[in-house]
């Protein structure tokens, strides 16, 4: 049998139940909310490991302490969510080679100083090639060679996969401030979307018990016409609505898990095509005791090879769980795709190789090991959106702009912050508000047609 309702909501990650949040608040209570996984959350997930719950996806919650407030910190805040503050600007003093030793500070400062000179003269050597040749050759010219030794690879890997606040400003820190808390509470990030979805769903002992709320409900079809949208899940359910809020990632979106019909019209394919899929890999690996540095500044180290990107940034969690004894390693693009298509023993022993190389042979083995695979995750497709970084406003308009019914919201919708939890947040928020304006107008235009007759 069909159902229908005003809205549906694909996806219950943070877009998706700000939007709902949204909706209530302004009366549009009959809601469905599909969500292909078992749980809500989405990118926002965590799990025990180790005996302490570590975060798979979003970490940190990024741009607090600055002029105006990140909504996400205020959530974060009002739910008590336990939180350290993080600093990995230290981490450029904490570069192991891999015979084990840590490169001079003065070296290695110097060293980060040219990849941010050299990182800047490559911008604008691409905004120039937005402009005019004489500027091409100008910026070419100026341009430092690229990073060869494994210190500068390891440099230029942090700076471009992690940070690139020191050579373009990014939104998230001018708006709400450059320090970052790390999330560190056992009932996981997750909780703050869980305080969010109880203010519109009911819930009891911490569970949603809302029949609004669907999970393991795959949608695989969207038909869109004037009258609506028709939703086809993967187990053969049809849901009808006016409206139809989507919230999948980027990288589903360029997947074929979705079909159109009819398809998309071209201006948006090619928006979506154009959007980069960041994939950001964090491996937990649990030991029996420490054997790395703890003092104030170590939290964050680096491994410096000769191939970029292998196993470089590093994290200890004892600030965040004291006594955990687990480490972090971050991988990112190329290095995620390898190491998710390869079993975690494998990874293990790369990683230990790794760590034996900066600390000794001795150090004992990591006795569990975690591997999330976001990239092979068929609704996820990646970490985050990641725009080009020459490009303008005209192509996140196109990847937001509604297709008939179709609403389309998440992180990668957000002009300002995308790639971030708060990104995600308020692009749900502005979703939910342009599809409760779309259905004032649509019952003022039918209130105004029957006083015609
Ligand atoms: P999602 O959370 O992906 O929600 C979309 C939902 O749609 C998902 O639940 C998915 O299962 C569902 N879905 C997809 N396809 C279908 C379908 N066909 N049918 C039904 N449901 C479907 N941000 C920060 O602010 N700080 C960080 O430290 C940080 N670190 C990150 C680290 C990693 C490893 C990752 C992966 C992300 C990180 N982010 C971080 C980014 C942040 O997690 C995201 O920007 C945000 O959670 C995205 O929310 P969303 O609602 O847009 O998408």
């Amino acid at each position: 049998s069909t159902s229908r309702s005003p809205v549906i909501i694909i996806g219950a990650g943070v877009s998706g139940i700000s939007a709902g949040k949204i909706l209530a608040e302004n009366g549009i209570e009959d809601i469905l909310i599909l969500e292909a996984s078992d749980r809500i959350g989405g990118r926002v997930r965590n799990e025990k490991f180790g005996g302490v719950s570590v975060e798979l996806g979003a970490g940190w919650i990024a741009g607090v302490g600055g002029k105006e407030s990140n909504p996400v910190w205020e959530l974060a805040s009002k739910s008590g969510l336990r939180t350290c503050f993080s600093d990995y600007t230290n981490a450029r003093y904490n570069i192991y080679d891999r015979s084990g030793k840590i490169i001079p500070s003065g070296v290695a400062a110097d060293s980060y100083k040219k990849a941010v000179e050299s990182a800047i003269a490559n911008l604008k050597n691409l905004e120039a090639t937005n402009s005019n040749i004489g500027e091409v050759i100008k910026a070419a010219t100026e341009l430092p060679s690229s990073p060869k030794t494994p210190l500068e690879l390891a440099i230029d890997f942090i700076l471009h996969d992690f940070e690139m606040a020191e050579v373009e400003p990014i939104s998230t820190y001018v708006d709400f401030g450059e320090r970052e808390f790390l999330v560190a509470d056992e009932r996981g990030y997750a909780h703050l979307l869980y305080k969010m979805a109880e203010e519109f769903l009911s819930t009891s002992d911490d569970k949603i018990l809302d029949n609004r709320l669907k999970l393991n409900k795959v949608v695989r079809e969207l038909q869109h016409s004037r009258n609506g949208v028709t939703v086809k899940t993967e187990d053969g359910c049809v849901y009808e609505a006016n409206y139809v809020i989507l919230s999948a990632s980027i990288g589903v979106l360029q997947s074929d898990l979705i079909s159109f019909k009819p398809p998309l019209p071209k201006w948006k394919t090619e928006a979506i095509e154009k959007c980069d899929v960041m994939v950001y890999t964090k491996i937990f690996l649990k030991f029996p005791c420490k054997f790395w540095p703890c003092s104030p500044g170590k939290e964050f180290f680096i491994y410096a090879h000769e191939r970029r990107g292998y196993y470089t940034f590093w994290q200890h969690m004892e600030n965040a769980y004291p006594g955990s004894n687990i480490l972090v390693v971050t991988l990112t693009n190329g290095e995620s795709k390898r190491v998710e298509a390869q079993p975690d023993e494998e990874t293990l022993k790369e990683a230990m190789e790794v760590l034996r190389d900066m600390f000794g042979p001795d150090i004992p083995n990591a006795t569990d090991i975690l591997v999330p695979r976001w990239w092979n995750n068929r609704f996820q497709r990646g970490s985050y959106s990641n725009y080009p970084i020459i490009s303008d406003n005209q192509l996140v308009n196109s990847i937001r702009a509604p297709v008939a019914g179709i609403f389309f919201t998440g992180e990668h919708t957000s002009e300002r912050f995308n790639g971030y939890v708060h990104g995600g947040y308020l692009a749900g928020i502005d979703t939910g508000k342009a599809v409760v304006e779309k259905i004032r107008k649509d019952s003022e235009r039918n209130n105004s047609e029957t006083q015609n007759f």
